[in-house]
């Protein structure tokens, strides 16, 4: 069974999703996991075919932002770029920023004020909404963006979900992001049938047989019945999903930094599936250097590998090559030396935390320009959202103009 990404509805799935077969079991499952949002919000108005770029003067029309929301130092990135190969590459062809100043010390905090382009006064053990609009709520407002356009994707932790949308009176939750957490897909009643039919691996033979017997068990379990044409496509795409998620292994990903691959490899699934405007990719696992440098140090290397291997899946789609951008940047870095257990705090004040490395990559942007001067990470919202031709009225954050080519 091969299932071509660029084909936007693939024919047997959609006879298939015709029956209804993911009616209530799978398309439950999933929107069961997106924060504030129903099944019938995902549904609405799928976008078929090629899309057109949100300012005609620009390539860009998808934008993946990587939050490492664990606190990395750029000794450990970009001072020691054997360790990080595909970051290397993505600064290479794109803009490099040596001195990002982070916004705020504490974990929450700080990766708010990414998404809000503020400095947001909050404390680790804040697990609340913010008063500010985020990114995703310009966007999706100032676009008109359906809920499957705008996505967030976590490695987990209860106040993530609190990324997806602020509690500003003019935005909020209806143009918040879709959340999906680091159980993506797999809830308990999804986990058994995979259970009873195997998880399938690539799309082999004996793997399509399985997915196929995994398939119709669920539309024996659903009936029949008849669905719109529209709803149909948009269900396809989401077993599309589901089955990539499977054929990938996300859920047998396993080990240190193993959530942060998960996020990151379903953020690659939603891009290849959904084809949406924006995702932004939560991680969190460099944080387990408060007890361990070399934890720390395997973690950033499994997530460049990570990171290479969505930008690879944006190479290899026709669709998404030429018209899609990676943001990366971390919430703040670590402490200058280690701790009594060899470990990374992050308290010290020191330029190794309070400064950060990130990167622009993309269509639009100049290529190999490594920029050594003073910016902030809230610089990064107002900056994608200018790049749709939205803007984040709010933000504190300047648009970095000396990234576009
Ligand atoms: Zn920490």
């Amino acid at each position: 069974m091969n299932f071509d990404p660029s084909d936007p509805v693939n024919p047997s799935l959609r006879s298939l999703s015709r029956r209804g077969l993911l009616r209530a079991s799978v398309a439950g499952s999933v929107a069961g996991c997106m924060a504030g949002l129903g099944a019938s919000d995902l549904f609405a108005s799928p976008r078929l075919g090629p899309r057109l770029p949100l300012r005609a003067d620009r390539k860009t029309k998808h934008v993946v932002l990587v939050m490492m929301s664990g606190g990395v130092r750029s000794r450990e990135t970009f001072g020691s770029p054997q360790q990080v190969p595909n970051l290397v590459r993505l600064a290479k062809e794109g803009v490099l920023y040596t001195r990002l100043r982070t916004a705020n010390l504490g974990h929450f905090g700080a990766s708010m004020s990414i998404v809000t382009g503020i400095s947001e006064a909050r404390g680790i053990r804040d697990n609340a909404r913010g008063p500010d609009p985020t990114l995703f709520e310009y966007v999706r407002k100032d676009l008109d963006l359906s809920p499957q356009d705008v996505w967030i994707a976590t490695a987990g932790g209860a106040q993530q979900v609190n990324y997806a949308y602020g509690l500003h009176a003019d935005y909020g939750p209806r143009y918040g992001a879709t959340t999906l957490d680091s159980d993506g897909v797999f809830n308990e009643e999804f986990k058994a049938l995979v259970r009873q039919f195997g998880a399938p691996r690539p799309f082999d033979d004996k793997s399509s047989k399985k997915v196929d017997a995994m398939r119709a068990a669920l539309r024996k379990a659903q009936g029949g019945g008849k669905v719109a044409a529209r709803e149909a496509e948009a269900k396809a795409r989401v077993e599309r999903y589901i089955l990539d998620e499977l054929g990938g292994g996300t859920s047998e990903l396993r080990g240190a930094g193993s959530s942060d691959a998960k996020a990151l490899r379903m953020a690659r699934n939603l891009l290849s599936v959904f084809r949406p405007r924006l995702i932004g990719v939560v991680l969190q696992d460099a944080d387990v250097a408060h007890g361990s440098f070399n934890s720390y140090s395997e973690v950033i290397r499994r997530n460049d590998a990570a990171i290479g291997e969505l930008v690879e899946a944006i190479r290899g789609d026709d669709e998404l090559r030429d018209s899609t951008s990676v943001f990366v940047v971390p919430e703040f870095g670590r402490d200058s030396d280690l701790n009594t257990r060899r470990g990374l705090d992050h308290g010290d004040g020191s330029d190794d935390l309070r400064f950060v490395s990130g990167v622009a990559w993309g269509p639009d942007f100049r290529r190999n320009v490594v920029i050594k001067d003073d910016r902030r990470t809230i610089d990064f919202t107002p900056t994608i959202a200018d790049l749709f031709g939205s803007k984040a009225r709010l933000a504190k954050g300047k648009v970095l103009r000396e990234i576009y080519a």
